[in-house]
Formats: structure tokens, sequence, C-alpha cells
């Protein structure tokens, strides 16, 4: 095959597809009418060509040589028009290729360098993807893989491909809550004791509750562990940034934080339950998470008579730092009389505890719908 050389002053078939090519990447305005077989190639087509050179990192030279024919021609390739697949012995090359790759990586895969070469290392990170929407892992990218990934490029940016991964994770795990380690969050604790009503703060109230729950877990053939103790009154709180990062470190594989709510005015009551989660339309959300704010919810509901005052997402530090899935549950208002009175009574906590404990069983019962269900994320963004 002859290399190709095409500079200013030439035509034919050949400068006719480079006009094409640039009026395509929108660096030619290609005059209507115009029969574009004996179309020269003029200035404009050189300024063209330089423009495209130095987009791509080529010699901007204005001639269009092999690399550049090279570059013009992947550049014609846009995510969807072609089967994509690896060929041992004729790689595919192209900017859809470089599409794949790039949105293979923004989903927590790892395609090798992205460089719009389809080579083993591609197709590795290809099937795994495939492996993970639940379509055969064949590692050929065409309308089904472009479908699923269409549908999670579309609303999974910035910070996404945990949340896939927390899913994958998840489901790896098997069922059942025996040999989960899950990190109990008591909320403040020391010099900070939280909201303080009557003498009674919420980091004493927060503490005897994850203590109740993590016997309970270590009954449950779980590993619990506690991002705080009882701390001396003049020691200051673990951060937030500090707790997540414990959790982090464990490995955990689920964080539930535990707060009790207050109001300025006695007013305010009920339970709330937030998972990580941003809103908008280009929000994310994390998919475990929000089940289990949702088992949650529903299980002290059902055994207390605290008002429902629903689940919600939040971009919080303690939600948004752990790579894990994490809850964080405000468990009533010490504000509120009626609340208060509740969280005083050991018998009220010992019954939340159990819903905990009830709906940690509950999530790890069925983790193949928990896969699923983070696979609908983009769909189940408010
Ligand atoms: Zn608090």
């Amino acid at each position: 095959m002859p290399q190709p050389l095409y500079r200013s002053g030439d035509h034919g078939p050949a400068v006719a597809q480079i006009r094409d090519h640039l009026g395509r990447l929108r660096l030619l305005t290609l005059p209507v009418g115009e029969s574009p077989l004996d179309a020269p190639f003029d200035a404009d087509v050189e300024r063209a060509v330089r423009a495209f050179q130095q987009q791509r990192g080529l010699i901007a030279d204005g001639v269009v040589g092999p690399a550049t024919w090279r570059c013009l021609d992947d550049a014609r390739w846009q995510l969807g028009d072609r089967v994509l697949r690896y060929g041992v012995h004729h790689m595919q090359t192209g900017d859809d290729v470089e599409a794949l790759q790039r949105r293979l990586h923004e989903l927590g895969f790892d395609p090798g360098r992205i460089d719009g070469i389809f080579g083993p290392e591609t197709e590795r990170a290809l099937q795994e993807f495939q492996r993970n929407v639940g379509t055969p892992p064949d590692g050929l990218c065409g309308p089904v893989t472009f479908k699923a990934l269409d549908r999670l490029a579309r609303t999974v940016v910035g910070g996404a491909p945990h949340l896939i991964r927390e899913a994958q994770r998840m489901h790896r795990s098997g069922p059942g809550l025996a040999g989960k380690v899950i990190v109990i969050d008591p909320g403040h604790g020391g010099a900070d004791p939280g909201v303080v009503v009557d003498g009674v703060s919420e980091a004493e109230l927060v503490s005897d509750l994850a203590a109740r729950v993590e016997g309970r877990l270590g009954a449950a053939g779980a590993t619990a562990f506690l991002t705080r103790g009882r701390l001396p009154d003049d020691e200051p709180a673990p951060t937030e940034a500090h707790r997540a990062g414990f959790a982090n470190e464990v490995d955990a594989d689920l964080l539930l934080s535990l707060h009790i709510d207050h109001h300025s005015t006695q007013l305010a009551h009920g339970v709330a339950a937030f998972y990580y989660g941003t809103s908008g339309q280009s929000g994310v959300h994390s998919a475990v998470g929000e089940q289990f704010a949702d088992l949650l919810q529903q299980e002290v509901v059902k055994r207390t008579d605290l008002l429902d005052a629903r689940t919600d997402a939040k971009t919080w530090e303690i939600l948004q730092r752990t790579r894990m899935p994490a809850v964080r549950l405000d468990v009533g208002y010490l504000s509120h009389p009626g609340d208060a009175k509740r969280l005083l009574d050991p018998g009220f906590r010992d019954t939340v505890a159990e819903a905990v404990l009830v709906s940690l069983q509950r999530l790890y019962q069925h983790p193949t719908d928990v896969r699923d269900s983070s696979l609908r994320l983009p769909e189940r963004v408010r």
C-alpha cells in the first residue's frame, strides 16, 4: 500500500475523503452543492489540517502524511458506529475505541492505556464490564454493550466507579451476615457531646445503642468495629474523615453511623435514614446504601412508634468518603419530649438495635437483587 502524502494543490478522491473527514469534525465548512470528488486541497483545507494536527499532537505542517492520515481515519469512528473487538492480527484503532476505553475507565474498569487501540487489556476490561452488567462476556462491543455503556455513562459521572465497585463487592461477598465486617459509628463523643437535653447527651445514647448493635452482630457471626469508644470529656471527637478512613482501613462491608436529631422547636420528631447521593440531572447515588437505608427505616418504624421521617440522599462526608455502602440513622429527636422519653428507655434502645440487626440480615439475604438494583442506577436517579 502506498504511503499517503497529500498537500495543498492536490485533488482527487483521497482529497475529497480528507475534506469529508475534516467537515465531519467541524474543522472545515463544506460548501453545499459542490461535487466532492474534484474538490481541491486548498488553503482552507490546509488550515483545517493544521488545526486537526494541533488537536492531535501531530506536527502541524498542513500536509497529510501517513500519521495524519491514520489519525483522520481513526477520527471518523464514533462509539456505536461499528462493532469493536480484539483482533490478534489486526487491532482496531479509532476514536470509538478511545471513547470505549475512557468509559470503561470512568466506570472503574482498567482498559490499560487510553490510546485508541483495542488491545488485550481493553478486551479484558470490556469482559469484566459485561460480566457486571449481566451480558455474555464475549469481549465484543456491539449493540447490547453500547446500550449498557450508554445507560450508565450518561448519568454515572464523578465518583461513580466506587458505587459500581460497591455493588460488585456486595455481589461477590455472598449471602448472609456471618463473616461480614460492619463498622458502627456512634456520632460525636468526648469533648463533643452532640445534642444535650436535661443532662443526657446524644454521644452517650448513641454509644449505648452502638454497644447493643455490636453485641448482636457478634452473636450473628459478623465482625463489628466501633469508630470510637467512650472518650474522656476533654478528648476531641474523631472527625468524619477519620471515621470514614477507619472503615476504609478495616475494609468494612458496611458502615452505619448513629445520631439523634434535634430542632429548635419541640415539634420535630421521628426517625430518618440517609445514604450517599447527589440530586439533579447528573445525580448518582449508592444503590446498596439506599437499599439498606430503606430496610433499616422500615424495621425501625415497624418495631417502634417513631414517626417515619423517610430516607434521603446526602453528600455528608461520612457517606462520601467511605468506600463501602454507608448509612446514617437519625433515631428520634432529643428535643422532642416524646422521642426523648423513648430514647432514655434502655428497652427502646434494645428494640432499635434489634431493628438494625434484622435490616442487615435482610440486606445480605439476597445479594443478587442488590447487584441488579445497582445496575438500574441511572433510571433511579431522582
Ligand atoms: Zn449528631
